[in-house]
């Protein structure tokens, strides 16, 4: 069984991959499965995105709609607890402190946090780590969060020149962290929401619709996804990859059709 390495690259917009010169994620659609018009949850906002990620449930039922992390009156067993009870290990590499408590504690095998999404070159921090986490190959399943792309559509203005430049910066660094990965990692990249001005979350297409690609052994490539992906689906999604069937109270389904094996349409 391989490996799972989930990028998210906050604040991604998808016609951003297009708009500007971000030679990775744009070849990167020829590597892999791909929609870029998968479907964030509302609010469309950071905290409530990444719980609904990581429970496989909208925010009304989470009950989390602000970036101010509160328990849920009827918690909903999350990824990482579903997968180390399959004994898969987990581990997040992060730069944004309000996204520790996605996991219940006691459930990750390896955690490393550092404060620097809100400098323009605090992602290079996390590829860095991350690369190093990757080549070592130790954990099934890895979290690897970008934060400052968000910072740069609050600071400049979504699909503005300063937002472009951002993500082609942070272009490169995803791209050079991937090359991390041997034949048994399978990645998935997405946003949690896009932007529009210098705001998000709200319910309209530029906040909502967001890229979601995924690569590697056993996934097709330069396929563009029909089926309708949502936030929701990437947990049951990592939890196949592993050879762990879904938790049942979530969601999301499988992105069946990004598999080789999935009958074809
Ligand atoms: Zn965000």
């Amino acid at each position: 069984m391989g490996r799972v390495v989930f990028i998210m690259v906050d604040g991604l917009r998808p016609d951003a991959i297009t708009a500007t010169d971000a030679p990775f994620l744009d070849g990167l659609r020829a590597r892999s499965a791909y929609t870029l018009v998968a479907c964030s949850v509302m609010p469309s906002v950071t905290l409530p995105c990444h719980v609904s990620i990581f429970h496989s449930v909208p925010p009304a039922r989470h009950g989390i709609t602000d970036n101010t992390w509160h328990s849920m009156a009827r918690p909903v067993t999350g990824l990482v607890e579903h997968l180390k009870a399959h004994g898969k290990r987990s581990g997040f590499i992060y730069n944004w402190e309000q996204l520790r408590d996605l996991n219940r504690p006691g459930h990750l095998h390896y955690s490393c946090f550092e404060d620097t999404a809100y400098s323009m070159d605090g992602d290079e921090w996390v590829a860095r780590t991350a690369t190093e986490q990757i080549a070592s190959a130790k954990l099934d399943f890895l979290f690897v969060y970008y934060g400052t792309v968000d910072t740069a559509g609050h600071a400049f203005g979504w699909m503005s020149e300063g937002y472009l430049q951002h993500v082609r910066l942070v272009d490169t660094l995803v791209g050079r962290m991937m090359a991390a990965g041997d034949a048994d990692t399978t990645f998935i990249v997405h946003s949690d929401h896009g932007g529009h001005e210098r705001d998000h979350g709200h319910d309209i297409p530029a906040d909502m619709t967001i890229p979601w690609f995924i690569t590697g052994r056993g996934i097709k490539t330069g396929h563009v996804i029909q089926q309708p992906v949502s936030l929701l689906d990437t947990a049951p999604t990592v939890a196949r990859l592993l050879g762990v069937p879904p938790h049942p109270d979530w969601e999301g389904v499988v992105v069946a059709e990004a598999f080789t094996d999935s009958p074809e349409k």
